[in-house]
């Protein structure tokens, strides 16, 4: 018999702004399904977010992270993985999955993009960009011939259980950004494969994107975890935890002398009542 594999689980900040705690519960949750599985659990930096990435912020999550009385392997940061992050997106524009796109915020809006659920749904301006014409634009997926490439797949959630792939849900993403050799969507994929993660575990708020992973997985040949989308902590009024909406970062809490490990049995029992 093969030997079973051994789970995998990450937790995967992007040095952006302070840790709160809804991202306390996902790398608690992370935590705690690689233990149950005898597996490892990962801490990889996000770090690729242009002027919005503060690198002196990764030093804060690590020490939050050990505050809660949890313990990781850290793999590289995304910022040293540049290099296969554009010869992925090479591959994929050789195949003729990716149209670039010059158009600015501003004139998508204009073009009456539609909301869809992540952001406004781009609304193909520039499919028939020529290629030519694509010093300094960004890159998009074109859905419909990652569509015709991949036909129709499916993605495991633990919770949601079998998800048929729906594109339509973000559109034409970016996966190559204007400054940047890869947006999060092309990043995050090939970052969880290159560190063997075989269960990505992330609050539901980014449970639209895995359509777009699962489908870059199928188009670049890459292994297909499971996923985990776990229920995300809100405050009073039923919104998702936010710094901005006052919920105070864990490196404020941890430096008021806060006991961290009472707070992640807090978590896990307010987890528990979530039913996820
Ligand atoms: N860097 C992403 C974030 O902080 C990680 C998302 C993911 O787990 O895939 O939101």
């Amino acid at each position: 018999m093969p030997e079973p594999v051994p789970i995998v689980t990450r937790f995967a900040p992007s040095p952006n702004g302070p840790l709160h705690l809804g991202h306390a519960l996902s790398a608690i949750v992370a935590y705690d399904l690689a233990r149950a599985g005898g597996g490892r659990f990962l801490l990889r930096i996000e770090d690729i977010d242009g002027p919005r990435s503060r690198p002196e912020l990764a030093d804060e999550f690590r020490r939050d992270l050990e505050w809660l009385g949890l313990e990781w392997d850290e793999v590289p940061a995304q910022s040293t993985r540049l290099g296969s992050y554009a010869a992925a997106a090479e591959a994929l524009k050789a195949r003729g999955l990716l149209y670039p796109c010059i158009c600015t915020r501003k004139q998508i809006e204009a073009a009456g993009a539609i909301a869809g659920s992540d952001g406004l749904i781009y609304p193909g301006t520039c499919k028939h960009t020529p290629p030519e014409s694509a010093r300094g634009a960004a890159w998009r997926l074109d859905a419909a011939a990652a569509l015709a490439a991949t036909g129709a797949i499916n993605w495991e959630d633990d919770l949601a259980g079998t998800i048929p792939i729906d594109l339509t849900q973000l559109g034409d993403v970016v996966l190559v950004r204007k400054d940047l050799p890869a947006s999060y969507h092309l990043a995050v994929t090939l970052d969880d494969a290159a560190d063997s993660v075989t269960l990505v575990t992330r609050g539901a708020d980014l449970f639209a994107a895995t359509h777009v992973h699962r489908t870059l997985q199928e188009l670049l040949g890459l292994p297909v975890p499971r996923w985990h989308h776990h229920a995300l902590l809100t405050d009073d009024t039923g919104q998702k935890l936010a710094k901005r909406r006052g919920s105070p970062a864990l490196a404020e809490r941890r430096l008021a002398n806060e006991d961290g490990r009472m707070l992640a049995e807090q978590l896990r029992l307010q987890h528990l009542r979530l039913g996820t």
